[in-house]
């Protein structure tokens, strides 16, 4: 008789994608990293908006970013606020900035890299990772 219990399968919290954001969740699906780009004052625009927090300008579109990042911020959560993060720890939590405009910030986590190794400025590179079944994030590792 087979007694073999498989682990449930944890998922993170799922990405809620909305008018405003659903292009980046289909950039991600594609491995490609998305972000609205004001097309009359060229600002990139993170989280994604409506209009332009430079020149208000209404005309936004997606633009392809080349996926270099470098370390802002990081830290390694002791008390997740959810089981599957609790399930992953230690991991990683980190605020990168695209090398496209300073700032242009991104909340993401850090792999492939010991805790030791990382450092402000740490030069970073985007590299999607199915992290449960059907969710596809967009994580940062060090640039080879
Ligand atoms: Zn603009």
């Amino acid at each position: 008789m087979d007694t073999e219990v498989s682990e449930p399968i944890l998922f993170p919290p799922m990405p809620q994608p909305d008018e405003l954001s659903a292009f980046f969740w289909e950039g991600v699906e594609h491995h490609r990293l998305l972000m609205m780009r004001c097309e009359t004052c060229g600002t990139y625009v993170h989280p994604p908006k409506g209009s332009c927090p430079d020149c208000l300008s209404t005309s936004l579109m997606p633009t392809e970013m080349s996926g270099r990042a470098t370390l802002v911020t990081w830290t390694q959560p002791m008390q997740p606020f959810d089981p599957y993060f609790s399930a992953h720890q230690p991991y990683t939590f980190a605020t990168v900035n695209l090398v496209e405009q300073e700032p242009l910030r991104f909340a993401t986590n850090i792999v492939d890299c010991a805790e030791d190794d990382l450092r402000i400025d740490l030069a970073l590179v985007v590299t999607f990772r199915e992290v449960a079944p059907g969710c596809t994030l967009p994580l940062f590792r060090p640039a080879p």
